[in-house]
């Protein structure tokens, strides 16, 4: 069992790699965007207001992520947790050591996955998903095999972000350089940063995440 954060720009396949963990390890994904797209759902204020800011690419408060991360640290999980997207500045950091401390676990390995600009921007603005199932897919390299029909679960329910547009897109990636990326040296210092080349095969980037979590 281990515990590990996905550590990456918008776009560099950390829910990708997080979906195979869960079916290979039995670990458990934990996305706060994808937390916060079921609570812009919910019709609450604090849900539109989420809304708004998820759509011009800027960061919802520590608070409310750190709350939701909070929740679900109260139960740990016997396969261990993916934090995909999760911590996303330096005080979300320190709240999530905190967390763990708290609840009797440890934090095992932070993957980063390093993809240069160009190659984001490709990949989100053509990557679409599956509303039902989840199952990602790309307009060029990887469509679904029937347009508009998902290959794994065959539901006709395909969805493309709000914010996976151009716009919004260059905020989110300004928001990980300033606020995201000094991660980068502050788990280095701590000794538990682990990179691997996100350009790579999705297979090969499996199996270099796979090699850092057997040394975890
Ligand atoms: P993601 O699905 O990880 O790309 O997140 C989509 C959006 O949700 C981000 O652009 C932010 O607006 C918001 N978000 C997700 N995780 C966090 C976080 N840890 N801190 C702040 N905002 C977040």
């Amino acid at each position: 069992m281990a515990n590990i954060i996905l550590l990456g720009p918008p776009g560099a396949g950390k829910g990708t790699q997080a979906k195979r963990l869960v079916e290979e390890r039995a670990m458990v994904q934990l996305s706060t965007g994808d937390m916060l797209r079921e609570a812009k759902t919910s019709g609450t204020e604090m849900g539109r207001r989420v809304a708004e800011v998820m759509a011009r690419g800027e960061l919802v408060t520590d608070e409310i992520v750190i709350g939701l991360i909070a929740e679900k640290l109260a139960s740990p999980a016997a396969g261990g947790f993916i934090f995909d997207g999760f911590p996303r500045t330096l005080t979300q950091a320190d709240a999530l050591g905190a967390l763990l401390a708290r609840t009797g676990q440890g934090l095992d390995a932070v993957i980063e996955m390093q993809v240069d600009d160009a190659a984001l921007v490709a990949r989100i603005t053509g990557r679409y998903t599956c509303g039902s199932c989840g199952e990602v897919y790309h307009d060029q390299t990887r469509p679904s095999k029937v347009e508009g029909t998902c290959d794994v679960c065959g539901g006709h329910n395909m969805q493309r972000r709000a914010d996976d547009n151009a716009d919004a897109l260059k905020t989110r990636l300004m928001e990980y350089y300033k606020k995201t990326s000094p991660l980068i040296g502050y788990y280095y210092a701590k000794g538990q940063l682990s990179s691997v080349d996100g350009l790579a095969e999705m297979d090969a980037v499996a199996a270099a995440v796979a090699k850092v979590l057997d040394k975890a």
